[in-house]
């Protein structure tokens, strides 16, 4: 049985005070849901340590937006990954297209964020996804295999146990366009298929989210899609009430 999992990208939205109300109001609400859902919230760096306080008893698992390639030293205005892990981060997201499209990573430095997240205990939240002249030219296929190809392919047996893998069509992404049910299911199929290429059965077991706009509206429709996991949620995320809804879109 995969995990079912809703994760929340807050980005570089709230305030610290701000963070930890909204961190509040999901653990208060997360009885109403099925504890068959796994949530993840993923506030900015600043508000780990008092996210991780109020979150603390609630089942919820606290994640970063990012962690650094290098292990420590000299490098000015980055943090690692043993940082986040020793504020109680058990999942870190790498590779969002926001970081691959404004900050310049590339599978090269994805490789050495990913040796660092695992080298600390971290599960990698690993995102994938085509741009809208991809998808338009039907290079999407493509595009995901190389993402994966060029950096979970590098993983162990072992590693790959740990992995949450995010689609993420960067179209979809705040636009409140969302990719169809049958979009996600035909590009999530493929995706667990080139993991199979890779690591076989164990490709099964592992969770894929989708990202992109998701709401309370369509959730339910999306997940109920056979490979479809969960999902990677942005500005919906910023409200609690929203965030929850959306888990129990499994509930549908
Ligand atoms: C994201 O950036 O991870 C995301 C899915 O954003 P949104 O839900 O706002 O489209």
């Amino acid at each position: 049985m995969r995990k079912k999992i809703v994760a929340g990208n807050w980005k570089m939205n709230t305030l610290p005070a701000e963070g930890v109300e909204l961190a509040k109001g999901v653990a208060a609400g997360r009885g109403g849901v099925c504890e068959c859902v796994d949530f993840i919230v993923c506030p900015p760096f600043t508000h780990l340590s008092t996210v991780a306080e109020a979150l603390k008893g609630s089942g919820i698992a606290l994640g970063a937006q990012n962690c650094a390639a290098e292990e420590k030293g000299a490098y000015t205005g980055e943090v690692s990954a043993a940082m986040i892990a020793a504020l109680g981060c058990k999942y870190v997201i790498l590779g969002h297209s926001e970081r691959r499209q404004y900050y310049g990573e590339t599978s090269e430095t994805l490789n050495k964020k990913m040796a660092q997240a695992y080298a600390n205990g971290l599960t990698p939240i690993y995102c994938v996804g085509e741009n809208l002249d991809e998808r338009e030219a039907g290079k999407h296929f493509d595009v995901v295999k190389a993402q994966i190809e060029e950096v979970v392919y590098n993983l162990t047996a072992e590693q790959f146990k740990n992995l949450v893998i995010a689609y993420e069509p960067v179209w979809a992404i705040g636009t409140g366009k969302t990719a169809t049910a049958e979009q996600a299911q035909e590009i999530h199929a493929y995706i667990r298929k080139v993991l199979s290429a890779k690591f076989g059965a164990a490709a099964d077991e592992c969770a894929i989210l989708y990202g992109g706009s998701c709401k309370p509206s369509n959730a339910a429709e999306i997940f109920a899609k056979a490979d479809v996991d969960g999902g990677l949620i942005g500005g919906a995320a910023l409200k609690a009430e929203d965030f929850l809804a959306i888990g129990k879109g499994f509930e549908k």
